[in-house]
């Protein structure tokens, strides 16, 4: 019984997940409309943004690749969702493949397409610098207390318990969480900027063609279908296409009245399963590469400091007053005193010994790191002779996600 009942329950879950693969067309419904390029076919793309490196220092491979810097906001109820490194480099893996056409199933493109099939030239890297030029690692952990989301926008802003945006112009934000209702959505370019960017169901992180899906849209690439009957995707080499297509078929498929070779329903714009979407198109490319030219919706990327080393060697302080995940807090357990302190400063873990050998900073009240230490032992003593009088925080972020952060004061 009870296996019929998770059975029941999978296959429902599959038929939502089915239904609801994507609201971008939805959520660009919801913006303000008639300013969005999305709605104006490109008229007059010039052939030469394609494949130039000029001025772009990330084009700037000689090859004339865009390389995209990118931030996942990883939102997290509870360790589950808390996704490894190792699964987000999957999917970033997989995300390039796509965009480069070097994924292995390109031989199942029919004949009739394969020509169009595209290489996009563009690639995605995790960020190296943070917005104010720190070290990072591209990856954004936080806890939230939201146990699932809608698509509202909420999870792009710390106010609703979700993870501000890093500068879209620079960076393309992809928020992990638990959606309840779709797969994903993208905004497009052109969108406000503190809501644009990916937003993706935690569970589809890995090996799963919708963030591939999502990120055209935040290229500027519509579903075939325009979302409505036979409608327009402002893209002139992918046949026009009734609706879209679910599962995984095959063979010719002509809709709104075409003939062979149907409709492309291999296509990343489609809804069509995994195992099933295999390509972008050559028109498909020129649209998104579009808005890189110069005074284009997508330029800064080109001009992004995202992927350079950073120059700036502060380090994000835990921020203030955020929420973290219980469990994973320290700050009950660990002391520091005197408190006032002149000299000497005492942080004692407790019996804690996760921290011997880890570093801990000290900051000041502007985010600058004064002072660092490398815990030596459970009663560890700093000199703060040095410091200024004032207000300071001792903070460090263990790589098993405890966290650290307490005030004290210099005298
Ligand atoms: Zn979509």
């Amino acid at each position: 019984m009870r296996i019929i009942l998770l059975l029941l329950i999978l296959i429902t879950g599959l038929h939502v997940v089915a239904q609801t693969k994507c609201t971008a067309g939805e959520y660009i419904l919801q913006q303000s409309t008639n300013s969005f390029p999305l709605y104006k076919p490109l008229t007059n793309i010039p052939s030469t943004i394609i494949n130039t490196s000029s001025s772009a220092r990330v084009m700037g491979d000689g090859k004339g690749i865009v390389t995209i810097p990118v931030v996942f906001h990883v939102l997290y109820n509870n360790a589950g969702q808390n996704i490894t490194d190792a699964k987000i480099n999957q999917q970033l893996e997989l995300l390039n493949k796509s965009f480069r056409k070097n994924n292995a199933d390109t031989t199942k493109i029919p004949a009739a397409f394969k020509a169009l099939a595209a290489d996009c030239e563009i690639e995605f890297k995790l960020a190296s610098s943070d917005p104010k030029r720190r070290a990072t690692n591209g990856i954004v952990r936080k806890y939230t207390s939201v146990k699932s989301w809608m698509d509202d926008d909420k999870m792009k802003f710390s106010a609703t318990q979700g993870s501000d945006a890093w500068d879209a112009e620079q960076y393309l934000n992809i928020w992990v969480c638990n959606l309840a209702l779709s797969s994903g959505y993208s905004s497009f370019p052109g969108s406000e900027s503190g809501k644009d960017g990916v937003v993706i169901r935690t569970s589809l992180i890995g090996n799963s063609k919708i963030l591939v899906h999502e990120v055209g849209h935040w290229l500027g690439l519509r579903h075939l279908w325009g979302d409505t009957y036979c409608g327009d995707d402002l893209v002139d080499d992918t046949p026009k296409q009734s609706t879209y297509t679910p599962g995984c078929p095959s063979g010719i498929r002509p809709s709104c009245g075409g003939g062979a070779p149907g409709d492309m329903y291999m296509n990343y714009m489609d809804f069509t399963s995994d195992a099933c979407l295999l390509m972008f198109t050559q028109g498909q490319k020129q649209r998104m590469w579009s808005f890189f030219a110069s005074g284009g919706l997508r330029s800064g990327i080109t001009n992004s400091w995202g992927l350079h080393p950073p120059t700036n060697d502060e380090i994000p302080l835990p921020e203030e007053g955020e929420e973290e995940e219980p469990q994973k807090l320290l700050k009950s357990a660990v002391k520091v005193y005197p408190n006032p302190a002149v000299n000497k400063l005492v942080i004692d873990m407790g019996a804690n010994e996760n921290w011997l050998g880890k570093t801990i900073s000290i900051y000041n009240t502007k985010g600058a790191i004064v002072l660092r230490s490398v815990i030596n032992s459970k009663q560890h003593t700093i000199d703060i002779t040095k410091l200024l009088s004032g207000l300071y925080f001792v903070a460090g972020k263990h790589e098993n996600g405890e966290v650290i952060k307490i005030k004290f004061i210099k005298n």
